[in-house]
């Protein structure tokens, strides 16, 4: 399918993706067959950012609550699911045509609906059909009917055909939720703003199952909890904001909806939506499959079919605004040969920061070399550190900067003295020197606090 072009861009952009590549965080996938432009693979910094995204959500979904448990579905389904859930009619969006130039576009994405964005022609498109957005593929050596399976298009409806297993197994009850983080793909009419909208991406996704009375209180709490995961993580609180969508954009299975916003170089833009589903997904599994999805309440002996409200976020979108409020350029007023210059800096929080520590031995010489690898070894079990040795110091705090490593560690030869090392701060640039037998409770007093 053909591509859109790409959409205007403020400086801010450029400059992110620009670093993105120099610096190995995200790397347009097939790169040497001319890329694909609708996946992206993630470099040796990029995987660990995205890791540390998933794992702050993990964190502070599953690791601090008892009421939340994990769950790792498969990508591949049969299509009795996606008829039950409704996608397969309605996971769909408005496809148009341009006759003069054979783009597509998708129609409720597009500035005026007149107007190709491509060529400029007018009214020159065809009417919108609906397209589905479910990759199809087979399973087993026989192609064709019967053989069909779905990549899935989102990881939710792992947790609802999971629902009876979770709730026998676990010891849970409503209000309890499922949590899940995977890849999911949706084959996008357009993709594009680099990382943001991919046909292959990665979500974090929670189904909360609660008394259907309860609901609209937990749809609330939802929504404030996790406008406050984003916010405690560093990113500021003008850059984010929640929206409720109007009544006509909710979805098939939604009678509340709001999403939370990041203000990206665009404008604003969809983190994450979360939704109240009602019983939709369980009285829909339940009557395609016979089951019984429903729980009963013995207290109050009570039968009833859980509502869900569900916080549906991208894991990959979220890193790139991760990215996107952490850059920061700034004349640099000390450090010697850096003075006067412009430095990059990603002031990333100390959770979603790729490396913790950056050791970094003045000189390649042999009696540097070895209290270096002393000092990373002290680390290492605690923290995600680089290692880094050769050229000038400064030029490799610049590198340190640009990859957002809250702390260098700097080994020189008053270390063979002084068995002390200097420890030089990302966002202040202020240096302190540290025994190396206190160093990590150096670090630890600084990074986990
Ligand atoms: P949109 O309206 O932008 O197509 P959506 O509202 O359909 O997205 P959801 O189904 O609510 O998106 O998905 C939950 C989250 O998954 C989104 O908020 C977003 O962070 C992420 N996501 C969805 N589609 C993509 C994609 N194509 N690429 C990257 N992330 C995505």
């Amino acid at each position: 399918m053909s591509e859109a072009p790409a959409p205007a861009v403020s400086d801010l952009f450029d400059k992110v993706v620009n670093l993105c590549k120099r610096r190995g965080f995200v790397f347009p996938s097939a790169e040497i067959y001319g890329g694909f432009r609708s996946t992206y693979d993630y470099g040796p910094v990029g995987v660990l950012l995205l890791r540390n995204v998933k794992d702050a959500w993990w964190r502070s979904m599953v690791q601090l609550r008892h009421d939340i448990v994990g769950l790792d579905a498969a990508i591949l389904s049969p299509p009795a699911v996606w008829e039950a859930s409704g996608h397969l009619k309605n996971f769909t969006d408005p496809l148009v045509d341009c006759k003069v130039c054979r783009e597509r576009f998708r129609l409720d994405r597009l500035d005026d609906p007149e107007v190709c964005p491509n060529c400029g022609s007018k009214h020159s498109f065809t009417e919108a059909r609906q397209f589905n957005l479910m990759f199809k593929t087979y399973a087993g050596p026989v192609e064709g009917a019967g053989a069909e399976v779905y990549l899935r298009p989102e990881t939710a409806q792992g947790m609802f055909t999971n629902f009876k297993n979770v709730l026998e197994t676990s010891r849970k009850r409503p209000p309890f939720g499922i949590a899940q983080i995977g890849k999911s793909f949706r084959n996008e009419i357009t993709t594009g703003n680099f990382v943001f909208r991919t046909r292959e991406f990665e979500q974090m996704e929670m189904e909360y199952f609660v008394p259907p009375d309860e609901s609209p209180r937990w749809y609330e709490y939802w929504c404030a909890e996790r406008l406050a995961w984003y916010h405690d993580l560093g990113i500021p609180e003008h850059m984010l904001r929640l929206r409720a969508h109007d009544e006509d954009e909710l979805s098939h299975y939604s009678i509340g909806t709001s999403d939370v916003e990041f203000l990206f170089p665009w404008g604003w833009d969809e983190l994450e939506g979360i939704a109240n589903r009602t019983d939709y997904d369980l009285t829909q599994h339940a009557s395609h499959s016979g089951e019984r999805l429903e729980y009963f309440d013995q207290a109050a002996g009570v039968r009833y079919v859980p509502h869900v409200i569900e916080p549906a976020a991208g894991a990959t979108r979220t890193a790139m605004a991760f990215l996107m409020a952490a850059y920061d350029e700034e004349a640099v007023a000390r450090e010697g040969q850096g003075q006067g210059e412009v430095r990059t800096v990603l002031r990333f929080h100390h959770r979603i920061a790729p490396y913790k520590v950056a050791v970094l031995p003045l000189s390649k010489k042999p009696e540097l070399s070895a209290p270096a690898n002393d000092v990373l070894a002290q680390l290492q079990p605690h923290y995600m550190c680089d290692y880094d040795e050769t050229q000038a110091i400064g030029r490799r705090y610049r590198r340190q900067d640009e990859l957002g490593t809250p702390f260098c560690v700097t080994i020189d030869f008053d270390t063979l003295d002084d068995q002390a090392v200097t420890v030089r701060d990302r966002d202040t640039m202020a240096q302190d020197r540290v025994p190396m037998a206190g160093l990590l409770d150096h670090l630890r007093a600084r990074l986990d606090a």
